[in-house]
């Protein structure tokens, strides 16, 4: 059996193209600040990418940049002025920060309605409880990945590997929403591969290359491979058998692989995201979603 390729760039642009729908019809600019605390090369890219996405689909995106050195009462200070600001309708912090930021003050100090990351108490609670919320990104995207191979979720075994706040935790309360039999792994967890070979729908979001094996796998189950691992020529042996990979490692000098090893895994999963490809297209496609719910809830 070869998997079906999840196509999150397609997937995406579907969630973009009911945004910009969404916005024409409602006359809404929403607008969507990105606060960013430093250089970190990373967050430059990620930030640039989604303020870039927002003015293209008709959002307002600004992008704040602070020295690295910003002290946390400056930057509390400059949310509360974003939170009391009726023109701006999303605020999204960049995280990492520097060392003396203590995030969840940040997090906390945003408005939960202008929350478009969802990560506020508030929000974490409401998704908790069932309650209509603003849902954390990526993994609202997985959700659409799952829900666009057309399995059925209710009744299915879902294992989410990770219970990070961003991305585990809430991946398994939308699966759970959903009526999935639910069952997280992290780093703790004593079988990971009997797990595993229960589940019908695996989400994997831990950012360890090849952790999930085809062995593991169940025939025919989805694999949603949430992780970003960029790996060097010391993993030429280890992905040996991946000739694409293999492939781009020897022209670049390193490459991107998931959480998952996609080759093998393929050979035994009915649909299986890319790296990259799937899940990462998704994450920005979900924050001007959720730019444009908090504006219409706001405003309307
Ligand atoms: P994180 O905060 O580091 O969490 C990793 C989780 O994996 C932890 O819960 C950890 O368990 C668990 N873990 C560690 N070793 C494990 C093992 N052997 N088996 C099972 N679980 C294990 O990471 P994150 O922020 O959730 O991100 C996870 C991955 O997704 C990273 O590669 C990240 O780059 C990627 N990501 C991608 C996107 C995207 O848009 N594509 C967005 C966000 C994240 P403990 O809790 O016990 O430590």
């Amino acid at each position: 059996m070869t998997a079906q390729l999840i196509d999150g760039k397609s997937v995406a642009r579907t969630i973009e193209v009911e945004v910009a729908a969404a916005i024409a019809r409602t006359g809404l600019h929403p607008g969507l600040v990105a606060v960013r605390v430093g250089n970190d090369p990373a967050s430059e890219i990620y930030v640039r990418s989604k303020a870039r996405k927002a003015q293209e689909l008709g959002l307002r995106g600004t992008e704040l940049i602070f020295p690295e050195t910003m002290s946390e009462s400056d930057l509390l200070a400059e949310i509360g002025r974003l939170n009391a600001d009726d023109d701006v309708d999303g605020i999204l912090v960049q995280l990492p920060l520097p060392k003396q930021i203590d995030p969840q003050k940040v997090i906390e100090a945003i408005d939960p309605a202008k929350d478009v990351d969802g990560f506020h108490p508030v929000n974490v609670g409401r998704l908790h409880l069932g309650r209509p919320t603003l849902v954390p990104c990526t993994p609202a995207g997985v959700m659409l990945l799952i829900e666009s191979t057309g399995i059925p979720i209710a009744g299915a075994n879902a294992v989410v590997s990770g219970r990070s706040d961003i991305v585990g935790k809430p991946a398994a309360a939308l699966l759970l929403q959903r009526s999935a039999t639910v069952t997280i792994c992290h780093s703790r967890t004593s079988d990971l591969a009997g797990m595993v070979r229960q589940a019908d729908i695996v989400v994997a979001a831990v950012g360890k290359p090849l952790l999930v094996t085809g062995e593991m796998l169940k025939p025919g189950a989805v694999v949603i491979d949430v992780g970003v691992n960029r790996v060097d020529a010391s993993f030429a042996t280890r992905i040996g058998h991946d000739a694409d990979k293999s492939r781009l490692l020897a022209k670049n000098g390193s490459v991107l692989l998931g959480d998952v090893d996609f080759a093998r895994v393929r050979e035994v999963a009915g649909w299986i995201t890319p790296v990259p490809g799937g899940v990462g297209p998704m994450t920005i496609a979900m924050l001007m979603k959720n730019t444009v719910m908090a504006a219409e809830r706001r405003r309307m």
